[in-house]
């Protein structure tokens, strides 16, 4: 099928397109300029030049799962594992507030170590000391009663990638142990406590269809997820899919002006993963209409430990550095970062 102005112009005027349509412009790098430019013009109307920033704080690299994508899964024994403790992430966040940050991710493996308790008392020591930053969690499938206890104690948005909505392509990037239905409950249970949510996908993950990808938007438009993270899929030696290539930058560029597209309101980042990929692939992220940036601040002695893919950037500096360096970034991709809680602007949408 051909694809010509008009699948943007309906696009842009329906917010859908039918799956052949899709499929065609996935595929095709034909309309990739006006794409790009399409989706940047969406974001501004909602969001202006600002680009949010969130303070990442990867605080353990334990796992329990055995994710064949992922450097940090359970059965690479070269991983070197750490942790955290309540107070080593406490000064990330007292760093992270004098910085600017006013939301802080908490990410890491499903480590029991940290159970509901302890994950609820730094949740609120947090809260305690920075009722004016967003808390956010990354840290996998538990149960609703868990997400309830995490959401009492003070956090307030999660990000929960549902890696690929199809059921065959999930089961060939995980374990049998592992069910996308699970992954699917825990996106809807988390929007029912109240969080806001995050999900997404990797893209160019091995065995990925553009059917796939399609199944991907489908899912995403019946979650209507607040915050849509993807990146490239990234080679790692330890994991089973050792011999994959890497998703490309054009795709992933392609993908972000798409969800842009079908949902302009949403909070989708430049990830760290684009711009491993390519040195600028952060700068074109924003171009296509991504609108967040999310540096780290974990402490460097443990940055390079939470590798989830080779290569990763911004393992060496510290989190001033970090900071620095991505506003001259964000800057000279023509937007400005600001230091606001950064919440979603659904409402933008439903007013217009
Ligand atoms: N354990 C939490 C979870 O499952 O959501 C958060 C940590 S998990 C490591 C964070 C994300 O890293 C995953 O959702 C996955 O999309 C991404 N990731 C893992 N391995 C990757 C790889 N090889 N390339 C790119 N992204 C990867």
């Amino acid at each position: 099928m051909k694809i010509s102005e008009k699948t943007i112009n309906q696009l842009l005027s329906d917010r859908n397109l039918p799956d052949n349509e899709l499929n065609a412009l996935l595929e095709s790098s034909g309309l990739d300029e006006l794409l790009f430019s399409s989706a940047d013009a969406i974001r501004r109307k909602i969001y202006g030049d600002e680009v949010y920033i969130r303070g990442l704080i990867e605080f353990t690299n334990y796992c329990k799962n055995n994710c064949y994508y992922c450097g940090i899964r359970k059965y690479n024994k070269k991983a070197v594992r750490y942790r955290l403790s309540k107070d080593e992430i406490m000064s990330c966040c007292s760093e992270g507030y004098s910085l600017g940050f006013r939301t802080f991710v908490l990410q890491g493996g499903e480590d029991p170590y940290y159970n509901d308790k302890l994950i609820c008392e730094i949740v609120s020591e947090i809260r305690e000391r920075y009722s004016d930053c967003a808390i956010t969690l990354s840290i996998g499938e538990k149960s609703k009663e868990s997400y309830r206890a995490y959401f009492n104690a003070g956090a307030n948005r999660y990000l929960l990638r549902h890696e690929t909505a199809d059921e065959e392509h999930y089961k060939k990037l995980h374990p049998e142990s592992m069910s996308l239905q699970k992954r699917k409950q825990c996106l809807f249970e988390l929007k029912e406590i109240g969080y806001q949510v995050g999900s997404g996908f990797m893209v160019g993950s091995p065995y990925q269809t553009t059917e796939n990808l399609i199944s991907d938007i489908r899912f995403l438009q019946r979650l209507k997820p607040d915050m849509i993270g993807i990146g490239p899929y990234i080679n790692h030696a330890q994991t089973p899919f050792a011999d994959f290539a890497n998703g490309s930058l054009e795709l992933t560029l392609r993908l972000i002006s798409v969800l842009r597209l079908i949902f302009p309101y949403a909070l989708i980042p430049a990830t760290t993963a684009l711009g491993t990929i390519h040195p600028q692939g952060r700068e074109l992220g924003l171009k296509a209409g991504a609108n967040v940036v999310m540096p780290n601040l974990s402490p460097v002695k443990v940055r390079k430990l939470y590798d989830l893919y080779e290569n990763k950037i911004c393992t060496g500096e510290e989190a001033a550095q970090c900071r620095g360096c991505l506003e001259r970034r964000v800057k000279s991709a023509g937007y400005n970062i600001v230091t606001s809680i950064g919440n979603v602007k659904k409402e933008e949408q439903h007013s217009e």
